[in-house]
């Protein structure tokens, strides 16, 4: 590799954190590359739960004995802690859910249950089926139209066509910040000012981006953030919804139960305010501290230094697939964040991914969950590699020889 693709700064310096990384598979070291799909666990995330559920553990919000108060401190603290990594404006506006699925699917029945017949959803056909299928879900319950933004060629998303698509029916715009299969940013300021300026009300899946960039709820102007918490160093079980407080407020419950209630009678009850409105039973609290510490892990980077850095790492990946014969980069020399895909003329995914991995590469196959996305590209499967702090340009570097071994002997 030409030492001018050396990234300036590499962030692969971390990879002593991740206990994972000290091991061999299939007898190789471990290269790991799935982070999109789910990021290792650094050793501080694993002593943070550890050291919770060993000696803080008991119930939330209910018990007034130490370690009851202990455990809801901890919790509290955490939902402080995204908070501040999302730069929203208070705790109330901060939910936590099982995940990004959970959390769009609360924002779809939610906002669903608003929608009467006639009105319509824009989503972009960019989509992971987590930020599309509930709207399909909540356009046939609701009798609303879904109504989708073209992707262009480059990856991107077709802007102009969103202006085409607005009406007097629109009512939501859900959009993905970062594609999961191609790795392609969504100018999301230009959409979302003007979906404001529409009156839509807009919901993000930032499942793709908060490992990467830093992330400001109150600067995008969006009304919904979600994300998880295991693609960005914490575990799974656990990811948020961010809410602007008044939007969230014309949320009606999705769960009843534990904890979401004022007063009950046996006919009715009345709701607590929020967040503990959406947040029925008893939460996944060693999550959410796991949650913490993660955040903690990341904000130890200088996230805009490692940005660049990925940057770099990714560029000098995309480059040397593109120059392996028969091997296409998806939205070739379009900028891309974390990933990016690719396929191998006349082997299928799936046969690259398994050749990678006798190598102790583990890459990701298959449709990514973006179903949509394939056929726009016209392609059953691809290769998704993608990035995290602890990766090298020796890993990169394994990568592309990985690769060319495949297209030596499958080709
Ligand atoms: N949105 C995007 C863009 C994703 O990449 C993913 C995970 N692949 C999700 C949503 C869903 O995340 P989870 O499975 O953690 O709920």
């Amino acid at each position: 590799m030409n030492p001018r693709d050396l990234p300036a700064a590499l962030p692969g310096a971390a990879a002593s954190s991740f206990p994972a990384l000290a091991q061999t598979v299939h007898g190789q070291r471990l290269v790991y590359l799935d982070g999109a799909a789910s990021t290792l666990t650094p050793r501080c995330v694993i002593e943070a739960i550890a050291h919770y559920q060993s000696f803080d553990h008991a119930n939330v919000h209910r018990g007034v004995h130490a370690l009851a108060e202990r455990a809801t401190t901890r919790f509290e603290d955490a939902r402080e802690a995204v908070r501040a990594f999302v730069h929203a404006s208070a705790t109330r506006e901060i939910i936590f859910t099982r995940g990004a699925t959970e959390a769009l699917n609360l924002a779809a029945i939610g906002l669903g249950a608003g929608l009467r017949p006639g009105d319509e959803v824009i989503v972009t056909a960019l989509e992971h089926h987590a930020n599309l299928v509930p709207w399909q879900m909540a356009c046939a319950r609701s009798g609303a139209r879904l109504r989708f933004i073209p992707v262009r060629d480059d990856g991107l998303l077709a802007v102009e066509a969103f202006e085409a698509l607005l009406g007097p029916r629109s009512r939501v715009l859900a959009l993905t910040q970062v594609s999961n299969v191609l790795g392609t940013v969504v100018d999301l300021a230009a959409l979302l000012a003007r979906a404001r300026a529409a009156g839509l009300v807009t919901v993000v899946d930032g499942a793709q981006a908060v490992a990467h960039a830093e992330v400001d709820v109150q600067a995008l102007g969006c009304d919904f953030y979600a994300f998880s918490a295991h693609k960005m160093y914490g575990p799974t079980g656990i990811g948020v919804l961010y809410g602007r407080e008044s939007v969230l407020e014309r949320i009606p419950p999705l769960f009843g139960g534990g904890d979401m209630i004022e007063t009950v009678t046996l006919e009715s009850a009345t709701y607590a305010p929020l967040p503990a409105r959406l947040e029925a039973g008893t939460p996944n609290i060693s999550g959410a501290v796991g949650l913490h510490a993660a955040i903690a892990f990341l904000e130890s980077f200088d996230r805009a230094r490692l940005l660049q850095a990925e940057h770099q790492l990714l560029a000098a990946m995309e480059r040397g697939l593109s120059a392996l014969p028969g091997v296409r980069v998806l939205a070739a020399g379009t900028p891309k964040q974390g990933a990016l895909s690719f396929v191998v003329d006349g082997v299928h995914a799936h046969d690259v991914g398994t050749v990678l991995d006798r190598r102790g590469i583990a890459v990701r196959v298959g449709h990514h969950c973006a179903m949509p996305v394939m056929r726009r590209f016209g392609v059953p499967a691809t290769v998704r590699a993608s990035l995290s702090v602890h990766n090298t340009l020796e890993d990169v570097q394994a990568l592309l020889d990985g690769v060319r071994e495949t297209c030596e002997r499958l080709r």
